[in-house]
C-alpha cells in the first residue's frame, strides 16, 4: 500500500477532493493524508478537510491543523472524537518547544496519532499586522525537548528539516518516536538537486529507513504525478531493498496511522 503523508487542499480549486481521488491511481498512491497548512497560506479549513475525508473515506486520511499560539490543548480532543487520524503543526507563535504548547503535545500523546511537524525554512508570506513568523521556531532540534518529554508521541518531520538536514536526520536516528519525510518542490526544491551520495550520507545506520516516509506536499492537483516521480527516482537511484521501499512508501506509515 503506497500513503502519501504529506498533501494540502487549497482554497478556490473546484471539486478538489473528487479530482484529488480520481488522480491516485494514476499517480500509484493508494491513501493520502490531507491537512491545511493555515489561512494564511491560502488553504482551506480543518472541517473541509473532515468532509473531503467523509465523503471518500478509502482514500483521504483527515490531519488536524493545530495552531500554536491560538488552539488550546483541548482541541486536541476534540479533533480526535471528529474522526481526525492525525494532527498538523506549523508556523507556531514561539519556538515548537515552548512551554506553554506541552499540554498540547501531552493531550495528543494520549490520542495516540501521529503529528506531521513542518520543520525547516517556511515559504515567504507577510505577516499580519502584530504577528511574527520565524523558520528558527521550526528548526528539527526545537522538536528534541518534545520527543523526550512525549515517548508515545510520533512525530514527522517534514521537508528532513531544510536546510537542517543533518539535524533532522540524527534526531530521527536517536529518537525512536522521531520520522521524516522528504518533501520539497519537485520542479526545483531542494532534493531534486541531490544524488544517491546525499541520502546515504545521511540514512547511514541500521535500518535507517525506517525512519522516513512518503510524501508529495502538493498544493495543487498538478503537482501529485510529477511530485510521486521525483520521489520514485530518489529511491531508484538507491537500489534499495523491495521490502525497505514497501515500508519508505506505505508500511511505516500505515503502522503510524494504525491502519
Ligand atoms: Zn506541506
Amino acid at each position: 500500500m503506497v500513503i502519501d503523508i504529506h498533501a494540502h487542499y487549497p482554497k478556490g480549486v473546484p471539486d478538489f477532493p473528487e479530482r484529488l481521488v480520481t488522480l491516485l491511481p494514476q499517480a500509484g498512491i493508494d491513501k493520502i493524508c490531507l491537512f491545511s497548512a493555515g489561512d494564511c497560506l491560502g488553504h482551506v479549513s480543518n472541517a473541509e478537510i473532515l468532509e473531503a475525508a467523509r465523503r471518500h473515506p478509502k482514500h483521504i486520511i483527515p490531519f488536524a491543523l493545530v495552531e500554536l499560539g491560538k488552539d488550546g490543548p483541548e482541541c486536541v480532543d476534540h479533533y480526535a472524537a471528529q474522526g481526525f487520524r492525525g494532527f498538523k503543526i506549523t508556523n507556531p507563535r514561539s519556538s515548537y518547544d515552548s512551554e506553554e504548547y506541552f499540554s498540547i503535545y501531552e493531550r495528543m500523546e494520549r490520542t495516540g496519532l501521529p503529528l506531521l511537524a513542518h520543520t525547516g525554512i517556511l515559504m515567504t508570506f507577510r505577516p499580519p499586522p502584530g504577528v511574527r513568523v520565524s523558520s528558527n521556531w521550526m528548526r528539527p532540534i526545537c522538536l528534541d525537548a518534545v520527543l523526550r518529554s512525549f515517548p508515545g508521541l510520533n512525530i514527522i518531520g517534514a521537508h528532513l528539516g531544510v536546510p537542517w538536514h543533518e539535524e533532522a536526520s540524527m534526531m530521527a536516528r536517536v529518537h525512536r518516536n522521531f520520522y521524516v519525510d522528504l518533501t520539497g518542490a519537485w520542479w526545483g526544491g531542494w532534493r531534486v538537486n541531490k544524488g544517491p551520495e546525499f541520502y546515504r550520507y545521511h540514512f547511514f545506520w541500521k535500518d535507517a529507513w525506517d525512519k522516513v516516509l512518503f510524501g508529495t506536499d502538493i498544493l495543487a492537483l498538478n503537482e501529485l504525478i510529477p511530485a510521486k516521480q521525483v520521489h520514485d527516482k530518489i529511491l531508484a537511484d538507491l537500489k534499495l531493498p523491495a521490502d525497505v521501499l514497501e515500508k519508505v512508501n506505505g508500511g511505516t506509515a500505515a503502522r503510524l496511522l494504525r491502519l
